[in-house]
């Protein structure tokens, strides 16, 4: 897609709404359709500020804790880190069937078609998320957005890696007749748009709440508690909910999370945890049928019970429920942040330059990212290794910046950035040697 076209700041804060104008996002080829989604990364940051200074002022306390919203961040820069390689598969695969099996083709400069891919989107978009929770093998994927504790912006940003390999299949009808080119255009506003209702900021918005999806209608989707269990599956409207019964109005306090939270901060575990789940059981599952069963009916199927499962096997909420934290230390919190912070610049200098680098640098990058996250996942769950990874981690970086993989995005820092991480590697070093020597 294209990085060429410059969005002002009014589109820029607009397509966070998806209030936006046919004459000024249709395309004529795919190639011109901006990268919106990369372009939203300053309003995803200016938003995620502005949600936890409104939540300081008003309730005294920020709205989101720094371990699950970490953890949420880095689901967000996982998933992306395909796209420096591969042009996402939902897009490809929708190229594929419109050049090989469309019927007709919708002309792309008419506003007709711009209105009607976003009712077709934003519907493909709910049968895709209803089979992503009815559905044992695509909840493999969706899952992660659902394992967060707390529902706040950064929530929005705990993407799957693998979710795209199976949505593609629900926009595959709009490829036999729509273009391209309109197509990913309303693909990333329909992203852009769920980003603004992972809130608790907002209450009710009166009339808005018939038509469109709002804060109240998503937390209800997030909840575990029994009444929020597998409803409002809109993306930008409410109405496929209301048509197709699965709506469902904000009543109690909605507890968020996964029914068996999962507890842990590590980012591979939260990309994957259930599909290793699903692996042990579809071979520990005897006969065709039930092994079938496992990977197709709902993630609360088992054998003799209903395709999604018992409601009453679904934990009441008693509202004791204690978020998962391992209470790691405010300076421990504060470094994580801060290194959290210089990866993101990394990250963002990595995706703007990503032409004019060596296949070798953008692997080397991608190491240096993922270590990262996974180091940060270990350090805020205090976990045992984490002292002796972070020493791994601080040294290739440094190794890494040596050579020239890793440039400074600000040459101010070049300096600084080597004397922060020569200290960081001196601090874990000598933290892994005394872990050794208690331990032995
Ligand atoms: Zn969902
Ligand atoms: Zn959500």
């Amino acid at each position: 897609m294209g990085d060429q076209e410059v969005i002002s700041f009014s589109q820029g804060i607009r397509m966070m709404f998806y209030v936006m104008k046919p004459n000024e996002t249709s395309f004529q080829s795919i190639e011109e359709v901006p990268d919106y989604v990369k372009k939203a990364t300053p309003f995803f940051i200016s938003l995620l500020l502005l949600e936890f200074l409104v939540s300081w002022i008003h309730q005294g306390k920020p709205a989101s804790r720094v371990d699950d919203a970490l953890t949420s961040l880095s689901a967000g820069v996982l998933s992306r880190l395909p796209s420096l390689f591969f042009r996402s598969f939902e897009i490809s695969s929708y190229i594929y069937i419109w050049e090989n099996f469309r019927l007709f083709g919708l002309p792309w400069d008419s506003p007709w078609t711009w209105y009607l891919t976003f009712l077709g989107v934003d519907f493909g978009y709910y049968w895709f998320h209803r089979m992503a929770h009815e559905v044992n093998i695509m909840w493999a994927g969706h899952q992660t957005h659902h394992s967060s504790e707390d529902y706040n912006l950064s929530t929005a940003l705990r993407q799957s890696v693998i979710q795209i390999y199976t949505s593609w299949i629900f926009y595959c009808p709009l490829a036999c007749f729509i273009p391209p080119s309109v197509f990913a255009v309303h693909l990333q506003f329909n992203l852009l748009y769920q980003f603004w209702i992972h809130t608790e900021l907002i209450d009710h918005l009166g009339p808005l709440e018939l038509i469109l999806n709002t804060p109240s209608h998503h937390r209800v989707h997030h909840g575990r508690n029994r009444y929020c269990i597998d409803k409002n599956y809109g993306g930008t409207l409410i109405i496929w909910d209301r048509i197709f019964g699965t709506f469902e109005a904000e009543k109690e306090k909605v507890l968020y999370g996964l029914t068996h939270p999962i507890n842990t901060f590590e980012p591979f575990k939260v990309q994957f945890h259930h599909l290793v789940d699903i692996w042990t059981t579809f071979w520990i599952t005897p006969g065709f049928t039930d092994k079938f069963s496992v990977l197709f009916k709902g993630p609360g199927w088992g054998p003799g019970k209903p395709r999604l499962g018992l409601p009453e096997e679904i934990p009441e909420v008693t509202g004791k429920e204690v978020p998962f934290s391992a209470a790691a230390s405010g300076s421990l919190q504060l470094y994580t942040i801060i290194h959290f912070v210089i990866m993101l610049g990394f990250y963002e200098e990595t995706f703007s330059g990503k032409a004019t680098l060596t296949q070798i640098t953008l692997l080397l990058r991608i190491c240096y990212i993922i270590l990262t996250i996974t180091s940060i996942g270990f350090l805020i769950e205090k976990r045992p290794r984490a002292a002796i990874m972070e020493t791994a981690r601080c040294s290739i970086f440094l190794m890494l910046y040596r050579f020239g993989f890793l440039k400074p995005f600000f040459p101010a820092l070049t300096a600084a950035l080597e004397i922060v991480f020569s200290i960081c590697v001196s601090f874990w070093g000598a933290r892994t040697v005394l872990e050794f020597r208690r331990s032995s």
